[in-house]
């Protein structure tokens, strides 16, 4: 029988963003936390930026706030005052500003790399939390009492709860036996950080082309941050043109707007899927972000999902600490779920309905697009609860986590 050399409270794999905000969120539980990331931060540059750019909703930015995670990113992140979404076919449009919902900005982008790191810095010495990496496990094995771990350098870890904040293709789902509801959209997202002509004005424009939304995200120093949905063949061509080409094909998708883009940097192109997680929790494993979830980037939503999974499994496991639950326990676990479901059922549900929308090729359905965008523009209550649910301003921001330790 193995001796196991290490107890921990909560083993989080994977300090993507969202392992790291649970992380963050468990820091002064008292609990003891370790992360399993796999890799050193690995970033792909595109003029001088991190290409990976996340939007992040209003509602998110006080909960990084509330971490102690914003401090280190303000100074690097772009307010979006503004959003533009249009049809291609010129049949609508629909405006939402951050005046409308009484807020300084809908959302921040922010570096993907500039946001692990913000996080990693929010996590102080003597929190309780370690971050093991570059870490891998090599073996898990579920016992009634506990989750045990085998590490590829031999390390032993056994735990009363294990989460999967392990990414979209995650390791530990596929060990624990939970497969995916899947749809493949047979596309990809083409990221890249661009020099536009004109000042951006903080505002970020979408425009739907039959083939794909292409977006155009503001950040800082007036650059801007493409996602260009395409499908896979006309993706690969697209990465695969001299930027000079490269351009010109942007230029004439996007369009006039901020004038002429002048400058665009290193390409990455993503595979678009979206999947579901066939079960969320089991007996002692959890999944979160990525690894539960996975959404067509469309509305920006998959780590703000992500940060919202982390934030209220947090509270779940500190109330069970009070309590004297065991938070590896189904009845501590299914409280996290019926929380989150509706959540990412109906951002799926959305983006899913979004995507049809606009790219299903029904004769007349542009124009039944551009009502509905001109009703939507019209209707200043509809408009307000979408602009209140997209940027997470209707659901509850979490409180502070500080529980001290049982026993
Ligand atoms: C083109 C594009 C644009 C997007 N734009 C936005 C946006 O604007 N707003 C938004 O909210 N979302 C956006 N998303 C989605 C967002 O990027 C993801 O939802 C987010 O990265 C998920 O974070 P995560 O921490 O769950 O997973 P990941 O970011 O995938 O992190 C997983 C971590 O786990 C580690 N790992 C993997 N396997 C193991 C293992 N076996 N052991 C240990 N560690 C492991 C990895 O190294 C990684 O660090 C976009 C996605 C795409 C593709």
């Amino acid at each position: 029988m193995a001796e196991w050399h290490d107890q921990a409270d909560v083993v989080i794999v994977g300090g993507g963003m969202v392992g790291l905000t649970l992380a963050s969120a468990l820091k002064h539980s008292g609990l003891r936390v370790i992360v399993i990331e796999r890799s050193e931060p690995s970033v792909r540059y595109s003029l001088g930026r991190d290409c990976r750019v996340s939007a992040i909703v209003y509602g998110n930015i006080q909960i990084l706030q509330g971490l102690g995670a914003w401090s280190h990113l303000d100074a690097h992140a772009a307010p979006l005052q503004q959003m533009r979404v249009w049809d291609d076919q010129h049949a609508g449009g629909i405006r939402f500003d951050a005046d409308e919902i009484g807020q300084p900005a809908l959302g921040y982008l922010v570096e993907n790399s500039r946001l692990q790191a913000a996080l990693q810095l929010s996590l102080h010495d003597g929190d309780g939390v370690e971050c093991w990496c570059p870490a891998e496990i090599e073996h898990v094995a579920w016992d009634a009492d506990a989750v045990r771990l085998r590490l590829k350098d031999g390390r032993h870890i056994a735990t009363p709860l294990i989460v999967g904040a392990d990414g979209g293709r995650s390791w530990l789902r596929e060990q624990a036996g939970i497969d995916c509801f899947q749809r493949d959209y047979a596309q990809k997202g083409i990221v890249a950080t661009v020099r536009p002509q004109l000042p951006h004005r903080n505002i970020a424009c979408q425009r739907f082309l039959p083939t794909g939304p292409l977006a155009m995200l503001p950040m800082t120093d007036n650059l801007c941050s493409i996602v260009w949905s395409n499908m896979n063949e006309q993706a690969e061509a697209l990465m695969a043109m001299d930027d000079a080409a490269f351009l010109l094909a942007l230029n004439n998708a996007f369009g006039p707007l901020l004038g002429e883009i002048v400058e665009a940097g290193e390409r990455a192109a993503f595979p678009l899927k979206a999947r579901l997680a066939r079960h969320l929790v089991r007996p002692r494993l959890v999944l979160i972000g990525d690894a539960a979830h996975t959404v067509h980037p469309l509305a920006g939503l998959g780590v703000n999902l992500g940060i919202r999974d982390a934030m209220v499994l947090a509270q779940e496991i500190v109330d069970a600490q009070r309590f004297d639950e065991d938070w590896g326990d189904m009845t501590v676990l299914r409280r996290y779920m019926k929380q989150r479901l509706p959540d990412v059922l109906s951002v799926m549900g959305g983006m899913e309905a979004f995507h049809r929308l606009f790219t299903a090729d029904i004769p007349g359905l542009h124009v039944l697009r551009g009502v509905g965008m001109r009703a939507v523009g019209n209707s200043g209550a509809i408009k307000q609860m979408l602009m209140r649910n997209s940027t997470g301003l209707s659901l509850p921001v979490p409180k502070q986590i500080t529980v001290t330790r049982r026993g």
